[in-house]
């Protein structure tokens, strides 16, 4: 069922897909996948245009965790939009959505913003830190990922900033400096050198877009204390942690607050939805217009009411409750599989979002630099043979677990799993 191999349909839409589409898709984290043409999802599966069934591990690189389309989300958003999409005027959904967002993420959670995509909340979020402290430098850490824009995408590297692709301005990034994450040595001493200056700290809280490796005991406090000591606004990027972990995401688990925090993916059940949280006095030049933040389409009746409704479902916390069983389920049935098959396999993380790799050792990956020791490019083969055999993971590594994912579910995994570990091998044997 790779591109490869595919006839009929599939081929020929892949073929338009390329003519109509720069690469055939609409975003470059695609084409990190076999071109896959999706026809339809419901639950934890996919069925391509041939009428391929996948078991869904990627959940469109995140935002489904209550799986594909779960029908009382599907029902409370059409029945909204019938009242109207967008307003020049805030909407009473935006305002309820609002409110039962910031009701579960806690007293540190005063006000918000919404908006359409994380990148864009991550920009409100560096204006408004360089707006209230006065001060213009940014810190972000190897490995993060904070959205394409020329003045945050970096590549790996430091501790000065410098562009990950060919067209970004290097100007943009003057600004911004880059160090490992997970080290508070590392952290203190930016901070020593840098603090006058420092407006920002910015990073995942824990850093799922590379090897869903988790802040060290102490780390995030270490962070938080000396944020709080040199007056920098610490920003938790929860794009991906927020709502999956938990509902108050990567803040409850680890119990520290930052003072902005960014949330997407999981809180809008895969409506295009995204806000940024905080403190009020940041946000106090933005409400009065001091402080320009906009978009047309924020806030609309679609993603207000998508929120409402994944949270209808969240809030009971049985959902997180189910993905830790199937998920930790998961995780041993894959370690059981891989200790016959491919040894060599190391998976870590959590139930709802773990990682897995080839290279790295038998120690758990506590860094960037261990991560990038392993063999990307065999976890891209073995990621091309699951596919093959239906199941549908992302080539750099991650699997994402939903609610809607079941033991069963877990079961026909890893019988697809199998074959397609034991073709792989077969495979690296010819
Ligand atoms: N921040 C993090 C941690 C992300 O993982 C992503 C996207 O995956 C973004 C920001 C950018 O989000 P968006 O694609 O919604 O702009």
């Amino acid at each position: 069922m790779s591109d490869e191999s595919v006839v009929g349909r599939q081929t020929a839409l892949q073929e338009r897909a390329r003519a109509a589409l720069a690469g055939g898709v609409s975003s470059n984290t695609r084409l990190l996948n076999p071109l896959l043409i999706a026809e339809r999802a419901l639950g934890c599966r996919l069925w391509d245009a041939d009428g391929n069934e996948y078991i869904d591990y990627l959940l469109g690189q995140g935002p489904n965790f209550l799986g594909y389309a779960p029908p009382r989300v599907v029902e409370k958003v059409v029945a909204a939009q019938r009242d109207g999409v967008i307003f020049a005027a805030t909407h009473v959904r935006e305002i309820e959505a609002a409110e039962r967002v910031l009701e579960v993420l806690g007293d540190w959670a005063e006000t918000m913003r919404f908006g359409s995509s994380s990148t864009e909340m991550v920009q409100a979020a560096i204006r408004m830190a360089r707006a209230s402290t006065g001060r213009s430098v940014i810190l972000r850490f190897n490995g993060h990922y904070h959205g394409w824009v020329d003045n945050i995408y970096s590549r790996d590297g430091g501790p000065q900033a410098a562009p990950a692709s060919p067209g970004q301005a290097e100007s943009a990034l003057r600004d911004v400096l880059t160090i490992e994450w997970n080290d508070a040595q590392a952290f203190e001493c930016a901070v020593a050198t840098h603090a006058d200056d420092l407006a920002a700290v910015i990073m995942e809280p824990i850093m799922i877009n590379s090897g869903v490796i988790e802040p060290a005991p102490g780390y995030l406090e270490a962070v938080r204390r000396l944020c709080q000591q040199r007056g920098i606004v610490l920003i938790f990027d929860e794009t991906i942690s927020g709502f999956r972990l938990a509902l108050g995401g990567a803040a409850e688990r680890y119990g520290v607050q930052p003072d902005l925090a960014i949330y997407g993916k999981a809180m809008a059940a895969g409506y295009p939805c995204a806000a940024i949280v905080g403190r009020r006095e940041l946000f106090a030049q933005v409400a009065t217009g001091a402080v320009t933040h906009a978009g047309t389409f924020n806030g609309n009746v679609i993603a207000a009411a998508a929120v409402l409704a994944s949270l209808d479902e969240l809030a009971s916390g049985e959902v997180y409750q189910r993905v830790g069983v199937v998920g930790t389920a998961l995780m041993a049935a894959l370690r059981a599989c891989a200790d016959d098959l491919l040894p060599d396999l190391r998976l870590q993380g959590l139930p709802m979002a773990f990682h897995a790799s080839f290279g790295t050792g038998d120690e758990p990956v506590t860094s960037y630099g261990q991560l990038k020791q392993r063999d990307q490019e065999r976890y891209s083969r073995l990621a091309v043979a699951l596919f093959d055999q239906g199941v549908w993971v992302a080539r750099r590594g991650i699997w994402y677990v939903s609610a809607a994912h079941t033991d069963a579910d877990v079961t026909e995994t890893v019988d697809r799993v199998a074959v397609a570990f034991k073709a792989f091998n077969l495979a690296a044997q010819s």
